[in-house]
Formats: structure tokens, C-alpha cells, sequence
């Protein structure tokens, strides 16, 4: 470990863990390539320590009342916001993406955590008086008791924040296992719930790979897995998490699609292209990869692009860029090999990010806007889900072309529709098969109140994140069916309960 570089570890019971890791790995600072960190990787035993932790921690929780849950709710609230500069300083210096950008992030976490403060009037149930005589029927909902939180690298404050404010305030503890790449937003997250006044060991982080992952799995104390990340992965999570008799919501990969109709706002549209598409260096789950221009608009769009494109000074994520750099190494050379291999497949290069002027330090995992157009969809910059920088423009005669590219495509997170006729717009919104859906708005994530998830291989399981769709995954439903009698008597009926 050089001197520069710190130690992080678990967070179990309200305190750093102190034992002593087994295998650890390496934290970058992906705008000079240096290691800063070394993360301890958990064993199997070290998460069955926290999930006990968790487990025990959770029978209290979910018997305190439902007003003391929310005064913490709120005092964390004003925490977060407080530290919101402070946590975004952790997610540039690990994830890379530019200040203004982790800000962003943590801001719309915010609004899932103020959504969960109104947890007394989301868990009412429904009452009956009077189903059958002197009988009455209501429905509650209980919490299920440990939920794993499984993050990816792309949004280390966000994505947690879309699961654990509804869990804990749904009565359960967490363990949060975040991306080994970007680990400390996570972990300064999880410390304010302990001065929000939150009971040691609701919640709880644990680091690690595919072995911390595993354990989780198939521990029979978790009770339920929110797992954020690529399409193999997920899929993985759903199916063995479910085969262990757990509920799982495992959100994946994505390639989102841009339709621009001839007749919309071209510098709207470009302007929504270079921001959807380049924004966080394009490592967003909901950002544009695919641009589907509807002729006769392709040429005059593309040199609209390439203008907005010109402009954009990408470097280290402190110094006021627009773009910072990819978040390894590793993967910054796996996105330039997508670059390479478009060429290769006969896509037309107009803005190559190879190379170039980056303001940031020579070892930083740099790699500039690109642009591709006459992309076709057999190519593997159409096909992969690249992660990076790098939009592509395919081209096509006619809105159904268009609506078809997009429906057979086999990720269905997000997508969008640039168009000035609002009947257009209004076909597109009842045909695409895409969870979430933007009109002239090129990234629609959801606000809290909404839920957010996608369709086909972007989602495996029926529930999407927060909103109320997130209580009712947090919850289980119980109905009481309750007779208080007079002080008469009904007699024996051993037939099947009717109602009279
Ligand atoms: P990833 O799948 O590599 O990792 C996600 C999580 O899974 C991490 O916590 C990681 O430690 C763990 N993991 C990695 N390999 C594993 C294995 N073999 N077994 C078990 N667990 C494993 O994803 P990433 O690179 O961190 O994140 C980027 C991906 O996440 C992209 O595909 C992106 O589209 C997706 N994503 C999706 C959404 C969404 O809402 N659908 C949101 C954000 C990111």
C-alpha cells in the first residue's frame, strides 16, 4: 500500500470492521491513475457476520414505531444534503465523473430519501368495516427483515439510495454491497445514518466481489436482494437469489435508442444527443448510445452534433470539464477497442476520441467523445452495450423502422423521441416496449414517486426501484380478517367461511 493510498473497509454494527481481509484489491483515482485505496474483500464469513449483525438489528427496527422511523428519515435527510459536496468530492475522485455531475447524483438520491420520509401514510392499508356481520377485514404490510443491496460502479451514491431509504423505512436492516471499484461514497453514506440517529446495525456495508455476492445470495437470513448492474450479472442474481427463496429485483444493461423525426427541433435534439450521450463519459445506464435519425434530417443533425462536440473539453473531473475519464483503465481500453472494431466493421468515424487533448494527468484513463454514423445493426458498436463515450447514428427511412430497431432490441431501459407532432409522440408512447420513456426529454429517469426500471434483459424480476412499487418490495402483505363478538354465540358451522 503506498502511503497515499488509504484503507477501506466494512461498515458492520455502526463501526469499521476490524478484522483482517483475506484478499483485497485496488481503488484508482481514474483522473491520474494512481491507486488510492486498497478495499478489503469479504469472505463468505466475514458477510455471515454482518448479516447476523443485520438480523439482530432488524427485529427492533421493525417493531419501531412508524413516527420514530421517520424522525430519523428526516434528520438524514438534512445530513445528506448537508455533505452533498462532501460525498461527491468521494464519487469524482474514484468513479471520475465531473463535480457538477456526482452533485447531480446525489441529488436526485436526495428525492428517494424524501419520498421515504412519507413512510407512515405509504404503509396504510385498506380497512373494511362490517364484510360480514360484526366481521371486518384490513391489510397491513410487515417488513421482511434483512435486504441485500447489491451496487454497480456507474451511480455509488445514487443506486443505494434508491433502495435502502424504503428499506429501513419500511421496518427493515440493510447490507449494502457496493462496486469494489468506487467503494467510499457508499461508506460515507452509511456513517450519517448512525448521526441521523439510526440504531447500529440497520445498516450495514460490506465490500467484496462475486464470493461476498454468493454469500448473499444464499444466506438464509436475506430475505430480499436489490441487484443494480450488467445484463449477465443480473440475470445470474435473479435466477440463483430466487432459486434460494428470495425476492429479487435485478436491474440490468441497457442501449438506449434516440428516435429524431424530421420534423423536430434539430438544435434541441443535438443538444439533448451530446448531453445523453457523453454525460458521465457515457457510463449511464440511462444515457444515449443509439441515435436513430429519420431522413431526410441525418446530415444536417450530425454536423449539429459534431459542432456540440468541438466544444467539449474532457479532463480530470475537479477542474470545471464536461467529461471526465472512464472509470479503469481496463475499460477504457475495452472502449477503445468497441472504437476499433466499428472502423473495422465499415461505420463512418466522424469525431474520433482516441488520442486528443485531455486536462488531466498522463495516466488518467482517457478517451474522448466519439461519434459514429452509417452504423448498422449487425455491428457490435450497435449490438454491445459499450458503456463509454461513444454514440453511434443509424439511419433509417421511416418512424416504423425506427420504432422497429428499437422493439427488437433486446435491452428495453430507457429511450426517447424527439418530434414536434404530439400525435407521433403519443403513437411512440403507446407502441416502444421500454420502461421509461421520453418525449423531447432524452434521459426520463423517473422522480422518487415514480418507479424506475426497464423492460426485457434491462430488468429481471416484477418490481421496479422506489416509488411505491419499492414499498411494496420492501413489504410483505398481511390481511386480518377480525370479529369481535357480542356477547352472543354463532354456533357450530363447520362449512367454508361465507359472509352474511
Ligand atoms: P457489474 O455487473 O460488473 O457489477 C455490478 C455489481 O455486481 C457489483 O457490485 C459487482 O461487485 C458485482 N459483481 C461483479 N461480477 C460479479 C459476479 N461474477 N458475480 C456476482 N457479482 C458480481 O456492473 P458495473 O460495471 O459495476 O456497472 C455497469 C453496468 O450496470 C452497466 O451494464 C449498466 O447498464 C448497469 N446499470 C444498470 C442500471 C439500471 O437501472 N438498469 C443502473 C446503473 C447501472
Amino acid at each position: 500500500m503506498s502511503t497515499d493510498s488509504k484503507r477501506i473497509t466494512h461498515l458492520v454494527g455502526g463501526s469499521s470492521w476490524t478484522g483482517v481481509a483475506e484478499r483485497t484489491s485496488k481503488v484508482y483515482n481514474p483522473a491520474t491513475g494512481q491507486v488510492t485505496g486498497e478495499l478489503d474483500l469479504a469472505s463468505a464469513a466475514t458477510v455471515d457476520e454482518v448479516v447476523k449483525v443485520a438480523h439482530e438489528a432488524s427485529k427492533a427496527w421493525g417493531q419501531t414505531s412508524l413516527t420514530k422511523r421517520a424522525q430519523v428519515l428526516f434528520a438524514y435527510r438534512e445530513l445528506v444534503n448537508r455533505d452533498k459536496e462532501r460525498i461527491a468530492q468521494l464519487i469524482t475522485a474514484e468513479h471520475g465523473k465531473v463535480l457538477s455531475d456526482a452533485i447531480g447524483e446525489v441529488t436526485r438520491g436526495l428525492e428517494v430519501i424524501e419520498f421515504a420520509c412519507g413512510i407512515p401514510h405509504l404503509l396504510k392499508g385498506g380497512y373494511s368495516e362490517g364484510v360480514s356481520t360484526k366481521v371486518d377485514v384490513y391489510s397491513i404490510r410487515q417488513p421482511l427483515g434483512v435486504s441485500a443491496v447489491i451496487s454497480p460502479f456507474n451511480f455509488p451514491a445514487m443506486v443505494p439510495m434508491w433502495f435502502v431509504p424504503i428499506a429501513v423505512a419500511c421496518g427493515n436492516s440493510v447490507v449494502i454491497k457496493p462496486s469494489e471499484k468506487d467503494p467510499s461514497a457508499a461508506n460515507a453514506m452509511a456513517e450519517l445514518w448512525k448521526e441521523a440517529g439510526m440504531p447500529d446495525g440497520v445498516v450495514n456495508v460490506v465490500h467484496g466481489d462475486k464470493e461476498a455476492v454468493d454469500r448473499l445470495l444464499e444466506h438464509p437470513d436475506v430475505k430480499s436482494v436489490s441487484f443494480v448492474g450488467s445484463t449477465p450479472i443480473a440475470k445470474y442474481v435473479y435466477e440463483n437469489g430466487t432459486r434460494n427463496g428470495k425476492r429479487v429485483q435485478a436491474l440490468g444493461g441497457a442501449k438506449n435508442h434516440m428516435i429524431v423525426l424530421p420534423d423536430a427541433d434539430l438544435d434541441l435534439a443535438a443538444d439533448a444527443a451530446v448531453n445523453a450521450g457523453f454525460g458521465s463519459a457515457g457510463e449511464r445506464c440511462m444515457a444515449i448510445s443509439a441515435l436513430v435519425a429519420v431522413e431526410p434530417i441525418a446530415d444536417e443533425l450530425i454536423g449539429k452534433i459534431k459542432e456540440r462536440m468541438g466544444k467539449l473539453k474532457t479532463g480530470d473531473g475537479t477542474r470545471g470539464c464536461d467529461m471526465g475519464p472512464l472509470v479503469t483503465g481496463e475499460h477504457r481500453d475495452k472502449v477503445a477497442g468497441y472504437v476499433a472494431a466499428g472502423v473495422e466493421a465499415g461505420a463512418e468515424l466522424v469525431v474520433d476520441g482516441r488520442g486528443g487533448d485531455f486536462d488531466g494527468a498522463a495516466d488518467g484513463f482517457w478517451l474522448g467523445p466519439t461519434l459514429f454514423d452509417k452504423v448498422t445493426p449487425e455491428m457490435s458498436i450497435y449490438t454491445d452495450e459499450i458503456f463509454g463515450p461513444v454514440l453511434s447514428v443509424l439511419r433509417t427511412p421511416s418512424y416504423d423502422e425506427a420504432l422497429e430497431l428499437v422493439n427488437s432490441n433486446p435491452y428495453g431501459n430507457g429511450t426517447a423521441i424527439f418530434t414536434n407532432d404530439g400525435g407521433a409522440a403519443r403513437r411512440f408512447q403507446n407502441e416502444v416496449e421500454v420502461g421509461m420513456v421520453g418525449i423531447n426529454v432524452p434521459i426520463p429517469v423517473p422522480m422518487a414517486y415514480y418507479s424506475f426500471g426497464g423492460w426485457k434483459n434491462s430488468l429481471f424480476g416484477d418490481t421496479h426501484a422506489h416509488g411505491t412499487e419499492g414499498v411494496h418490495f420492501f413489504t410483505r402483505g398481511k390481511v386480518v380478517t377480525s370479529r369481535w363478538l357480542d356477547p352472543s354465540h354463532g354456533g357450530i358451522n363447520l362449512g367454508f367461511p361465507t359472509h352474511d
